[in-house]
């Protein structure tokens, strides 16, 4: 499927941006595409342009490689009579390796997304395609997404399997619009067999991304290859999504994950403490299960802080130990969000520099952004008129007053404002939610 031929045109276009055509047409245009691997791509060319190849151009082919594969990709180059080097056994981040579907408590309110992703991981793009899976902060999104990616990966080493945040996916095509190289940007996609995007939410507002990822998602699937998005809510309550975006995520299978049952938060208690070797009297465990019921990160981090207490203070594990844990961790949640982030991200939703913003330019394009960000910030952060003022280039706080007025009369006749500050105002709720375990 990802053929190392198309590998080597997307490596050959892509060296482009850093060699005169004529160097590349003279050094490479009879090079022949050979095997793909996990660490290494392999060309076979004459005796003579190995040499050159190697010598000079080995840096930059791994460079471009990376670009093509977000990770560190040596050239190899073979020529007649050289044998095709042994792959290097697969290794594994130990964290990756947690999240497989061996690990994953099956209970009531994952199981239809849990049977979905098997499904996809053990028959790709030709199950469900694209699979969407939504559901709550800490409910298994992420362990499912990756559990797929482990296991088309041990199943079909060739594969090239992309797993990255919308976050990533933005940052990127902000980085290759800066230095004007989309088609390399779009290159790197079309080398993909598999791509898993996780929390897609965060494409809310962001029309640019929104238009290159709809390019993206069309050519993959085309191609017939499989793709996987997480959000923390279904398509349609994105608000600020491009309907036709939102038709592509629908046509395959929508699974959601609900808050797990009083049954399932036992299993994951029980599964958690084993892998600490921690015992747990089965009526601590129901007590934790009945008061952290939100989600399972929550019941991890409970089960992480007993553990931490009991190294520092040895002993047994008593009540006042567990609702010490259930305390701390609550106590941690509910955050909020920093006004740089808010700051951030308005200026991305209407793409403008975070400088602009902070100005005293009254141009209508900053000026509404502005109000937003005030609004925002009046509506998530403790901060005071004055302090939201400062943080804004020095407004007076009269003028966040009557920006916070104007936003919210604004929003009542003007959905489309109304659908961006809302997504705005998730998409931050859930980013400081997620750090705060
Ligand atoms: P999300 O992406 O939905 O926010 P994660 O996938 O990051 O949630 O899950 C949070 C934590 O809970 C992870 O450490 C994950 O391994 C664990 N977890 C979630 N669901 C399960 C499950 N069904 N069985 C075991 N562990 C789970
Ligand atoms: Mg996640």
């Amino acid at each position: 499927m990802n053929s190392p031929d198309d590998i080597l045109a997307s490596l050959l276009t892509l060296l482009e941006k850093e060699l005169q055509k004529f160097t590349i047409d003279l050094w490479f245009s009879d090079a022949k595409a050979v095997a793909l691997r996990q660490d290494c791509f392999i060309i076979r060319t004459s005796p003579y342009k190995k040499e050159v190849i190697l010598a000079r151009f080995r840096d930059v082919c791994r460079k471009v490689l990376f670009q093509i594969f977000s990770t560190e990709m040596d050239l190899v180059v073979l020529t007649d009579g050289d044998e095709l080097p042994e792959p290097a056994p697969a290794v594994s981040a130990p964290e990756a390796m947690e999240y497989t579907f061996e690990n994953f408590i099956v209970g009531n309110s994952n199981k239809f997304a849990h049977a979905a992703a098997y499904a996809v991981a053990m028959n790709p793009a030709n199950s469900y395609n694209p699979l969407f899976i939504y559901g709550g902060s800490g409910l298994g999104k992420t362990h499912l997404m990756k559990a797929i990616s482990e296991t088309i990966r041990s199943s079909h080493p060739d594969y090239h399997i992309l797993y990255m945040t919308s976050e990533d996916f933005t940052n990127e095509l902000i980085e290759a619009l800066k230095y004007k190289s989309t088609e390399e940007f779009r290159s790197k996609y079309r080398a993909v067999d598999v791509l898993l995007v996780d929390d897609i939410q965060f494409l809310a507002g962001k029309v640019q991304t929104q238009e290159e990822f709809f390019h993206t998602f069309n050519t993959l699937y085309a191609a017939h290859k499989q793709i996987v998005l997480t959000s923390d809510r279904p398509p349609k309550e994105i608000y600020t999504l491009q309907t036709r975006l939102q038709t592509r995520f629908e046509m395959g299978l929508l699974a959601d994950i609900q808050p797990p049952d009083f049954e399932t938060r036992v299993a994951i208690l029980q599964k958690k403490c084993e892998r600490f070797r921690l015992t747990l009297p089965d009526h601590l465990v129901s007590y934790i299960a009945n008061n952290a019921t939100a989600n399972i990160r929550q019941l991890e981090g409970i089960v992480n802080h007993i553990h931490a207490d009991l190294d520092l203070t040895g002993g047994e594990v008593d009540m006042n130990m567990v609702e010490r844990a259930i305390r701390d961790l609550q106590m941690g949640s509910g955050k909020k969000p920093a006004s740089e982030l808010i700051i951030e991200e308005v200026c991305k939703y209407y793409n403008i520099s975070p400088d602009r913003l902070c100005s005293k330019n009254q141009s209508q394009d900053v000026v509404l952004p502005r109000q937003v960000a005030s609004y925002i910030m009046q509506q998530l952060t403790d901060l005071s008129l004055q302090s939201i003022g400062k943080e804004l280039g020095g407004q007076h706080h009269t003028t966040i007053i009557n920006s916070t007025k104007k936003i919210k009369n604004e929003m009542r006749t003007n959905p489309a404002l109304a659908s961006a500050v809302k997504d705005l105002m998730t998409n931050l709720s859930e980013q400081e939610d997620g750090q705060s375990f």
